[in-house]
């Protein structure tokens, strides 16, 4: 019975992940900017940073959307490089697919649409997988962490960028009346869709911290895992290896 019900809410989340996408898919980039005052570029530019590409590599990015790390990624793995952008969602695909083209973005990316639960991929593929506020939508996260443990190339590492808990106990007030309050009022006015946003704050409230987190990631298999607060918490980069 339990399974039953598990079943029933695993498709209600997924469903409702579904909506959300395809709902913001088109204003998404626009939304990003302005819900974080910009500062969003700063914490994919630390993670591209952090991650140890270099000329050549093969990196997943993972619930890539449309594919800020992607394009980055593009230019540092050159030519003889290849990054595989993924998500389970066709609409934000395709937004990535044409932005990416148009910035000339073409010969060493790939699309794949997948669930980070079940990559469609060999074992020991990618030398750097990132997930960047991708990992709070997917239902199964330990499962999605073992997934993308398997198709890493030993050597390679995992760099999961997520909203998480702000630790200064101001800044937690602050934020949380930002996110309840003011970020659903501005999904109204810019998106028209005030529900896609009071999901966003309320899945930013039930993902695990930074400890907790770090803790699925060595269930998961990872070594050496770590991580780095940014902006006083409310977005931390977690990086662990396979070895
Ligand atoms: N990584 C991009 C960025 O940082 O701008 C997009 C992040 S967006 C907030 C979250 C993305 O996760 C969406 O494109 C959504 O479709 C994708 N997603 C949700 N659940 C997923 C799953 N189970 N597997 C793969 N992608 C998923």
């Amino acid at each position: 019975i339990d399974f039953g019900y598990q079943q029933v809410d695993k498709e209600a989340k997924q469903g409702l992940v579904a909506n959300v996408f395809n709902s913001v898919a088109k204003k998404y980039d626009v939304m990003n900017d302005v819900m974080s005052f910009g500062i969003h570029r700063l914490w994919k530019r630390y993670t591209i940073d952090c991650s140890g590409v270099r000329s050549g590599m093969k990196v997943l990015d993972l619930a890539g959307g449309t594919g800020d790390l992607t394009a980055q990624f593009s230019r540092r793995v050159g030519p003889t490089g290849e990054v595989v952008l993924a998500d389970i969602n066709e609409a934000m695909l395709e937004v990535g697919k044409d932005k990416l083209r148009n910035l000339g973005i073409v010969s060493n990316v790939t699309y794949q649409q997948a669930n980070a639960e079940e990559l469609p991929f060999d074992d020991d593929t990618f030398d750097i997988i990132t997930i960047a506020f991708g990992l709070r939508n997917v239902t199964d996260k330990q499962k999605a962490l073992e997934s993308m443990h398997r198709v890493l190339k030993p050597g390679g590492r995992l760099l999961v960028l997520e909203f998480s808990k702000p630790e200064p106990p101001m800044l937690s007030q602050m934020y949380d009346f930002y996110s309840f309050n003011i970020l659903p009022k501005m999904g109204q006015v810019i998106a028209g869709d005030a529900e896609s946003y009071q999901y966003l704050a309320e899945s930013i409230r039930m993902h695990p911290d930074q400890e907790t987190l770090k803790g699925m990631m060595e269930v998961a298999g990872y070594e050496n895992v770590t991580y780095t607060n940014l902006t006083g918490g409310i977005v931390a980069l977690h990086r662990g290896f396979k070895f």
